[in-house]
């Protein structure tokens, strides 16, 4: 018999028919005479009930259907008697797939997240990652709608980078010498011509500088990749290995940037809560009651912008207030998520919008302001998370582009085809990155970055 899909099956109200369902044992509860199967098929969050009675099935085959275990079942699609269904399946006969043993790792339920990233094979089948996975595709599917709909095209850039000036962190060597026995020159430095690339390569950590070619060609493009970043920091935030949405558009200055950013993000929250709401149900319940809340909060308000100037006056009046920050916060200091959360969560009370950063702590790329101290950057500043997005209005003009790169000693070999798109028909234009993590933390309400991308790295763990 063909199989259908448990999320389809829920949706059915032809009683009497016949069906086969497939999936893995969540729970058995089983009477003297009657035994309830919940089986889950990963299609939704929720599970079929499945009433198997004892007496019309062999005791050794009703003996592995345990938590884990997976099951083919046919049998008719009955209206449900029990609260919180209304169909199940009056099982005809259960083939076991495959047995599970009480090891287990997934066996208890309301194992701490600590635990389940030791399984991190495993836990994708429990219901809190059944969802998060489930919106993780949900969002992928919400961006690439939104920027096919707004003309956009989705452009790829290169992984491996041999540019090491991209300047957003610190980058993972790729080589394919060996590192028992590395060339050295006459120098003693290391020889790279006879590594694959014949010179040094990197991962990338940013698609950006590739995006702006392709902006500055077709318009408008996004990338949508795999991003690597050798940051020590040890944060609920931060990956080794991360995915980054780019987009990078031509003529865009930076209110436009701005509003893209605001309207982009919301439509991608708005898609959640109507494309996601049976596991965004679960998890306001069981993880963060406000969570719901929050979501339609963001969708609905206006994002509060200012500059960093006047932000960093906030903060300094909170200090003086007596509100206690870990790190010290000046006019020229990078903002701390405690400093990002605080204008976001307590000072405001919403999503906040930053520009007009000080150059010095802001990338060589971004449009430098008439004051000579401060780029026309912006960071998009979410409740629970504090930076979401991270962009600018790019530096145009090629004289003052070339001042900064020399400024900061920025190699030429590295950026003479960036400069070209300032020497060969220079346009305004702007773009940002939005970490794809950082918005599956914000629309599951899930804490740690570790527990919204399947296989996480960070510093000492890259496992599975
Ligand atoms: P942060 O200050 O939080 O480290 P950043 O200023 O280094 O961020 P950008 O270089 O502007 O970030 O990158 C753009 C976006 O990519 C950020 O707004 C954030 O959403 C995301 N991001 C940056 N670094 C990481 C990381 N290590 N892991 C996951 N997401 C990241
Ligand atoms: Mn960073």
């Amino acid at each position: 018999m063909k199989r259908t899909k448990i999320i389809d099956l829920l949706a059915r109200t032809d009683f009497g028919a016949e069906v086969n369902v497939k999936g893995w044992v969540r729970t058995r509860r089983s009477s003297k005479s009657v035994n309830f199967i919940a089986l889950n098929d990963g299609s939704t969050i929720k599970n079929v009930q499945i009433v198997a009675d004892t007496d019309r099935f062999d005791a050794e085959i009703l003996k592995l259907v345990t938590t884990g275990a997976c099951l083919s079942v046919d049998g008719v699609l009955v209206e449900s008697q029990g609260a919180g269904q209304s169909v199940e399946i009056q099982a005809k006969s259960i083939e076991i797939l495959g047995t599970c043993g009480s090891d287990y790792p997934m066996q208890k339920k309301g194992q701490s997240f600590e635990y389940m990233r030791q399984y991190a094979h495993m836990r994708l089948r429990t219901n809190t990652f059944g969802a998060v996975f489930r919106i993780r595709h949900n969002m992928a599917m919400a961006i690439h709608h939104y920027f096919h709909e707004h003309g956009f095209f989705y452009f790829n850039t290169p992984i491996i980078t041999a540019s090491d000036c991209e300047g957003a962190g610190q980058m993972f060597q790729v080589t394919t010498q060996n590192l028992g026995d590395i060339h050295k020159g006459e120098d003693g430095k290391v020889d790279f011509s006879d590594d694959f690339f014949g010179k040094p390569t990197s991962l990338t950590v940013s698609g950006q500088l590739e995006g702006e070619l392709g902006a500055t060609a077709l318009g408008a493009i996004y990338t949508f990749g795999p991003t690597f970043r050798a940051e020590n920091s040890n944060t609920p935030r931060h990956l080794a290995e991360f995915w980054m949405i780019e987009p990078e558009m031509a003529f865009y200055d930076i209110n436009d940037n701005m509003d893209l950013a605001e309207d982009f993000i919301k439509y991608c929250v708005q898609w959640a809560l109507d494309n996601c709401m049976d596991d965004l149900e679960f998890l306001n319940k069981m993880i963060d009651h406000s969570l719901l809340e929050r979501l339609r909060f963001v969708v609905s308000h206006e994002f509060v912008r200012l500059t960093y100037t006047e932000g960093v006056r906030i903060l300094e009046d909170a200090v003086k207030q007596g509100h206690h920050f870990e790190f010290p916060v000046y006019w020229g200091s990078d903002l701390a998520s405690e400093h990002e959360r605080y204008l976001v969560e307590q000072h405001f009370k919403k999503p906040v919008i930053l520009t007009d950063y000080p150059k010095e702590i802001k990338a060589f790329y971004m449009k430098q302001n008439e004051d000579g101290k401060t780029v026309r950057a912006m960071d998009v500043l979410f409740p629970q998370i504090g930076e979401i997005i991270g962009g600018s209005e790019r530096e145009a003009d090629y004289d003052k582009l070339l001042a900064r790169i020399k400024e900061l000693n920025i190699p030429m070999k590295d950026m003479w085809w960036y400069l070209d798109t300032r020497r060969f028909g220079s346009c305004p234009h702007s773009g940002f990155g939005l970490g794809f993590e950082r918005l599956i933390l914000f629309v599951t309400g899930m804490q740690n970055i570790r527990d919204v991308i399947p296989f996480p790295r960070t510093p000492k763990s890259a496992d599975f």
